[in-house]
């Protein structure tokens, strides 16, 4: 079985006692390649790094919602130049991670909006994909992305969102990233949703460390645990694990141009 974690974090510092350890067993299981995404400017450079030092490592780079409170006014410039800068390297796949989060009360949704838009600009400018963060937010994701039409699409991170949602999202060419979340028995909409999704529309992730699966609750996830979550969700969608690792691995890999 071939996997691609589409959405991992292997930079951060949950990985520093084991990273070279994880990414040999990840690759053993059949993990064939891993995008890491950059959150904030502080990261960029330690997520480029670690990808330099692994040829199936991808990097993706962004100002993340979530750190709006940490980015500068001219954060976007600076994103600007690295990507001009990288333009072309095989291992820079995506602008990301970007995205709006209305879970989160404190953060200003203008400025968020903003940020958003100015970074799905560059996504157009530089014809990449963009990794796209959506909490509470699809409806103003999917205007912006209806408005902005950026041609190469991308993926919908972590998506938890209604059949209808996804419809929206697939009609503007973007995937569907699945993981953890949905393997849990309490995502009972997810299930429902998860068994009409057309298998082109469906890539894989992780978000290690991040949202562990119900397989192995409480701990630090890793792309290690993709094979395990593939079986999960295939069972859901009444497939074999195999077909939904066949056309996920290959959903990703016509996205990033592999
Ligand atoms: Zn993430």
């Amino acid at each position: 079985m071939e996997l691609i974690d589409t959405h991992t974090h292997l930079d951060f510092p949950d990985f520093d006692a084991d990273r070279p350890a994880l990414l040999a067993e990840s690759r053993a299981v059949g993990v064939r390649q891993m995008v890491v995404l950059g959150v904030y400017r502080d990261n960029w450079q330690r997520v480029w790094d670690l990808v330099q030092s692994d040829p199936d490592l991808h990097a993706a780079l962004g100002l993340h919602p979530v750190y709006l409170d940490q980015h500068r006014p001219d954060d976007v410039a600076l994103l600007r130049e690295w990507l001009s800068r990288l333009a072309g390297h095989r291992q820079l796949c995506a602008v990301g991670e970007i995205g709006l989060d209305y879970y989160i009360p404190t953060l200003d949704r203008e400025r968020q909006q903003a940020l958003f838009e100015a970074q799905l600009q560059l996504a157009v400018e530089f014809e990449l994909p963009a990794l796209i963060h959506v909490r509470r937010s699809h409806a103003d994701v999917i205007s912006t992305l209806k408005r902005m039409a950026p041609k190469r699409a991308g993926i919908i991170h972590a998506f938890a969102g209604s059949f209808e949602e996804a419809r929206e999202y697939i009609k503007l060419g973007f995937k569907l990233g699945l993981g953890g979340a949905a393997t849990w028995p309490q995502a009972l909409r997810m299930h429902r949703v998860l068994a009409k999704l057309p298998l082109d529309a469906v890539v894989l992730e992780t978000d290690s460390p991040d949202m562990a699966p119900a397989m192995f609750p409480g701990q630090r996830n890793s792309p290690a645990h993709l094979p395990a979550i593939c079986e999960a969700l295939a069972g859901i969608m009444a497939i074999s694990a195999e077909q939904l690792a066949e056309a996920s691995t290959a959903n990703a890999r016509r996205l990033f141009n592999w």
